[in-house]
């Protein structure tokens, strides 16, 4: 993804650059606080278990508008009833995946898990969901086009003191509760007259990147990123700018949402078992919602299994209980089993089968984890499929709003003529399989010689998408290994809203909002995963309008 020159660029909150000596003396603390804070990784490249790196950060945090940001954390409880009214119709799932499931393989193996599942009966009828909706600033959105021919500075600054009667009202706001109502607010606003926009809302669009049902990450990392950037800020003589860091109880959340799950099972002596792969690169995020559940459920144990584990220790018992040996599994929660390479063989598979016909809760149930695949997405944006899961009209409008365009490339009239777009002006899209985890998609002018490639059915296992401009931010990205001093980057950030939803069909027992995570990147990168080398840990620093940031 190229930075092209018109791309808006969000304030540092710090005056930046820093002298060389402050920068080389604070990054070097800055390490040494995230190792010993558990913002911390393996190493993929000099790999051991008994040793961590720092995860990758960006020093201090990113510009997010704050409004932006409430509007997510105020949508995603409608998301995850959305999700899980998703998960829940049969029909819609067939439907929707019954192309897809011709030509890819994984998928097809899922789906296949489900059908079995159906025609047997649910042994389970509760859910556990532990969401994540991914989501991009759009800097072109179309709401806002006029705002966003950037004026020269002078027109800026006269702006910025016209605006200035503003910020009253958008404190006011800030206290406000975060609920539907400030949804609704921020939607009429977006449909009021841009015209009369103000500064405030330059950025005022998101769109929803994805959204994950299976292994959810960063619970830990998330709110760990603010730790860190909040030390430096505090060292830089900054410690006041940490109050716009807005709190982030991602890993309480998270684990809450186990345990609740963990109690309606109610028995005592049950664990909770997490699905680990092979090798845990990401190892710290993981333990730390297993250390945060003994440490706060003492009584409460949790175990650490692969599928390949599972299918030689585990069996169902007379109440169809999973058992792995003589120990009992209440809830399940998969950190791994959501890309083809975690399944080396038809016994993963027949683990995975087993926990699905298990009286144990799983965190995706198959019909969640088919919930979460990008095809669904797709299906999801088309008109009028909200309706179809979603009652109140305001929230339909407020949903339909985060989806940027998606198409299928089904063979068929519309996914022929997807085929067509995409091959014309492929720099406007992103080519995406059904896989998670990073790494897969195909982005601008590599879609055509893919697509090609692919024989008519084929295409129908990919969605075609249009692709998100994010405003830039500029700061110092800290890696292992990396350039010290680092110099000052262009970068882009990816938000991450988590939801917990537990219930059956009929019931949504329990539905939150529980934190988020910021993941950043280099503007030139297609994508971020900081597992993956390419993304950083950061958070967001909310601003109220663009001149509030502080400096470029
Ligand atoms: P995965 O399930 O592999 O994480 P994603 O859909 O999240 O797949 O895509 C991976 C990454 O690619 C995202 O984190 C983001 O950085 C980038 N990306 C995906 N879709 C878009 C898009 N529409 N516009 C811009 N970047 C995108
Ligand atoms: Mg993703």
């Amino acid at each position: 993804m190229s930075s092209e020159a018109k791309t808006p660029i969000l304030r540092s909150c710090i005056k930046l650059p820093l002298a060389n000596d402050e920068l080389l003396e604070v990054i070097a603390k800055a390490k040494d606080y995230a190792i010993m804070h558990g913002a911390a990784m393996r190493s993929k490249i000099s790999y051991s278990a008994d040793s961590l790196n720092f995860a990758p950060f960006v020093l201090v945090p990113s510009s997010f508008p704050r409004k932006e940001f409430e509007k997510a954390v105020a949508l995603q409880p409608i998301i995850n009833r959305l999700m899980h009214n998703v998960a829940h119709d049969e029909e819609f799932i067939t439907t929707t995946l019954a192309e897809t499931i011709k030509v890819d393989e994984f998928t097809a193996n899922l789906f296949n898990i489900y059908r079995k599942v159906l025609a047997n009966g649910f042994t389970q009828r509760i859910s556990l969901g532990m969401l994540r909706s991914d989501l991009m600033l759009e800097s072109d959105c179309p709401e806002l086009s006029p705002v966003l021919e950037r004026p020269a500075a002078a027109t800026v600054a006269a702006n910025d003191a016209a605006m200035s009667d503003d910020v009253g009202a958008v404190e006011q706001q800030l206290d406000a509760k975060l609920n539907l109502a400030n949804v609704r607010k921020c939607n009429k606003e977006l449909n009021g007259s841009v015209g009369a926009s103000t500064a405030s809302s330059a950025y005022c669009c998101w769109k929803q990147v994805e959204i994950n049902t299976i292994a959810s990450g960063f619970g830990h990392l998330g709110p760990a990123s603010k730790t860190i950037q909040s030390f430096v800020l505090t060292e830089l003589g900054h410690a006041e700018k940490i109050k716009r860091m807005p709190k982030n109880n991602a890993l309480a959340g998270l684990c809450d949402g186990m345990v609740k799950a963990w109690d309606i099972y109610a028995k005592p002596q049950a664990v909770i078992l997490f699905i680990i792969e092979d090798v845990s690169y990401n190892i710290c995020d993981q333990r730390f919602h297993e250390f945060y559940i003994r440490e706060n459920y003492p009584h409460i144990k949790v175990l650490r299994r692969t599928l390949t584990d599972v299918h030689r220790d585990g069996k169902l018992g007379q109440r169809k209980e999973l058992l792995l040996g003589t120990t009992e599994v209440a809830v399940i929660y998969f950190r791994a089993g959501y890309e083809p390479g975690h399944y080396h063989s038809q016994n993963e598979w027949d683990a995975r089968y087993l926990m699905e016909c298990s009286l144990a809760i799983k965190c995706p149930s198959i019909h969640y984890h088919l919930a979460g695949t990008k095809k669904v997405q797709q299906a999801l944006a088309q008109p009028a499929v909200l309706e179809r899961f979603i009652n109140d009209p305001e929230e339909i409008k407020a949903v339909g709003k985060i989806f940027t365009g998606l198409y299928s490339l089904d063979d068929n009239e519309a996914g022929n003529a997807s085929y067509e777009m995409a091959l014309r002006t492929p720099e406007k899209f992103v080519l995406k399989p059904q896989r998670e985890g990073g790494g897969n998609n195909v982005y601008g002018v590599d879609i055509p010689n893919a697509l090609k490639r692919m024989t008519r059915v084929e295409r129908s296992a990919w969605i075609l998408m249009d692709l998100i401009h994010p405003p830039l931010s500029q700061g110092y990205m800290v890696r292992p290994g990396g350039d010290m001093p680092p110099q000052i980057v262009d970068m882009v950030s990816e938000l991450g809203i988590f939801g917990v939803v537990i219930g059956d069909a009929d019931n949504i027992l329990h539905n939150y909002q529980a934190g988020h995570m910021l993941r950043t990147k280099l503007s030139t990168a297609n994508e971020g995963g900081v597992a993956a080398g390419l993304g950083a840990l950061d958070s967001p620093y909310l601003i109220d309008n663009e001149d509030e940031a502080g400096y470029y």
